[in-house]
C-alpha cells in the first residue's frame, strides 16, 4: 500500500525500557536502584507530594489498528513523574506515552506511540539527566536536553486534532523547541504515502518570528494547543 521504504516496527516494551534505564542510571550512580513503570492516568501539573515531574518530546510512529496505516511524528509527548524517598530506598519514575489518532479513522482510537532504538536511548538518556539534577545535584548540575531526531522527513504540520497531548492541552506545554536540523524549518509531522503532502503556509520561517510573543500572551490564559497558531511555545 505504502510505496515508502518500510521501516521495522518496534513495539513498545516497558520490562526493556526498566532495564535499559536502570543501566543507565548505574553508570553515572552505580549504587542508584531506580524503577520504571507505565501509568496511563498520569496528569501533568498535577503532582504527589514528593513527586517532580518532567515531560519531553520525542520522535516516535503510530500505527493506525482501524486501517493499518503509519505515520510518523516528532511531537509524541511523554510525562514522568518520579520520586526518591530517600537515597537508600529505590526511586520511582511512572511514565505516561500520549498517543496520536488516524487522521483517516476518525473514530478510531488514540494508538500508542512505538520509537527506534536511537529514539528510546534519547528519551532514557534525557530522563535519566534530569533525575540526576532534581534528586542527586540539587539542580546545581543542570540536565542538557538532548534534541529530538527525526528518523524521516517530516512534512506538514503537528496534527493538533488527532493528538491526544493537545486534547488536554499539554503538548508542548513549557518545553523549549529543541530539535535537530533547524534548518528544515519546525515540522513536525508525516504522513507517509501520502499524494498531498500537507505544508501550512503558517509554519513558513515569517511565522517563528512571531512565535515568542505569541507564546508568552498564551500562558497562563487557557492555552490550548488545538489552536495552531499555538501549537509550539518557544519557552
Ligand atoms: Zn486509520
Ligand atoms: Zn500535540
Amino acid at each position: 500500500m505504502d510505496s515508502q521504504p518500510q521501516r521495522e516496527r518496534v513495539v513498545f516494551d516497558v520490562r526493556a525500557w526498566e532495564k535499559t534505564f536502570q543501566e543507565l542510571i548505574q553508570q553515572v550512580k552505580p549504587q542508584a536502584k531506580w524503577t520504571l513503570k507505565l501509568d496511563g492516568n498520569l496528569q501533568a501539573d498535577c503532582v504527589a507530594e514528593g513527586w517532580k515531574q518532567y515531560q519531553q518530546r520525542a520522535f516516535g510512529g503510530f500505527w493506525c489498528s482501524s486501517c493499518q496505516r503509519k505515520w510518523y511524528s516528532a511531537k509524541v509527548q511523554i510525562l514522568c513523574h518520579m520520586r526518591l524517598e530517600h537515597q537508600k530506598s529505590p526511586g520511582q519514575v511512572l511514565m505516561r506515552l500520549f498517543g496520536q489518532r488516524c487522521r483517516k479513522c476518525s473514530w478510531s482510537r488514540f494508538e500508542k506511540p512505538e520509537f527506534s532504538e536511537d529514539s528510546t536511548m534519547r528519551i532514557l538518556n534525557n530522563l535519566v539527566q534530569r533525575i540526576i539534577e532534581r534528586f542527586y545535584t540539587n539542580g546545581l548540575k543542570k540536565a542538557r536536553e538532548i534534541p529530538v531526531k527525526p528518523e524521516v522527513t517530516l512534512e506538514g504540520s503537528h496534527d493538533s486534532i488527532n493528538c491526544e497531548a493537545c486534547s488536554l492541552g499539554i503538548c508542548g506545554w513549557g518545553l523549549p523547541i529543541c530539535m535537530t536540523q533547524p534548518s528544515e524549518g519546525p515540522l513536525s509531522y508525516m504522513e507517509i504515502g501520502s499524494s498531498s503532502p500537507r505544508v501550512v503556509d503558517m509554519d513558513g520561517p515569517n511565522r517563528a518570528r512571531n512565535q515568542s510573543s505569541e507564546a508568552k500572551k498564551s500562558q497562563g490564559n487557557g492555552y490550548s494547543c488545538a489552536d495552531k497558531s499555538h501549537s509550539r511555545i518557544s519557552q
